[in-house]
């Protein structure tokens, strides 16, 4: 008979894009012995396709990301702070070949709080490993469905691994999927604690809370 292996943890946290890895590092730093294990279909090593434009930080991210996160050190050490605005313009409109044909203007002081021009891919494969360093375990596979049951118990999500598929349990599911993610396209496969239909399913934290 066909069975499935199943592991259980405190929290599981589907997709390890930057929602994922960041909720994982802020309770495996604040709970102590919490056994949190993230999903993603992507391998951790990040390749030229994981390469994102232009992403970069507000103060009010960096302070949380150097603040509740604790990495201050790695993001000075390991990504570009953002300097704020550089002005350049054409010293002559007919001479634009190089840099030295431009006037430049920028401010030399640093901002008080810092920012960051985050490289996405190196942030999120570096704050997966400081998770498994921290005790998570990841699992590459895509999460192909999701069983919600009522009150307290233990939810279950099903893992497509390459060996095949897992069974993973938990109280506590968090859905860092991002907008296009795989959790919510199976929605419409998800069960749904009795009583509540998929349409009125709770989307927000205080529907969950109401919910029992
Ligand atoms: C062009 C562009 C520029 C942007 N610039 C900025 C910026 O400058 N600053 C900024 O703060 N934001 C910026 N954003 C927004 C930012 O990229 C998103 O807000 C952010 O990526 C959301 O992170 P997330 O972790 O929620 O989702 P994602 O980064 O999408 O991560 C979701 C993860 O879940 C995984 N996943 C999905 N489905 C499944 C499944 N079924 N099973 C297993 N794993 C699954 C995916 O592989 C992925 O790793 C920009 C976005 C774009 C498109």
């Amino acid at each position: 008979m066909y069975s499935i292996q199943s592991q259980e943890y405190d929290v599981i946290i589907m997709g390890a894009g930057f929602a994922g890895v960041c909720q994982a590092r802020h309770l495996l730093l604040n709970i102590p012995n919490i056994k949190v294990a993230l999903i993603d279909s992507r391998p951790e090593e990040r390749t030229d396709k994981d390469l994102k434009i232009g992403e970069s930080t507000v103060e009010v991210s960096a302070m949380f990301l150097y603040r509740e996160l604790g990495l201050y050190e790695y993001l000075i050490e390991n990504q570009v702070p953002k300097q704020g605005l550089n002005f350049h313009w054409p010293k002559d409109q007919i001479k634009t070949d190089s840099i030295s044909d431009y006037y430049s203007l920028w401010s030399l002081l640093n901002p008080p709080m810092p920012s960051f021009q985050i490289e996405r891919a190196k942030l999120e494969r570096d704050l997966l490993k400081m998770n498994k360093d921290l005790g998570a375990v990841f699992y590459k596979g895509q999460v192909v469905d999701v069983n919600l049951t009522p009150t307290d118990a233990v939810n279950s999500v099903i893992v497509k691994l390459e060996s095949g598929q897992i069974e993973l349990k938990a109280k506590h599911l968090i859905d860092a999927t991002g907008r296009r993610g795989g959790a919510g396209a199976c929605r419409h496969r998800r069960r749904c604690p009795p009583g509540i239909t998929d349409n009125q399913s709770p989307r927000t934290a205080r529907q969950w809370a109401d919910r029992s």
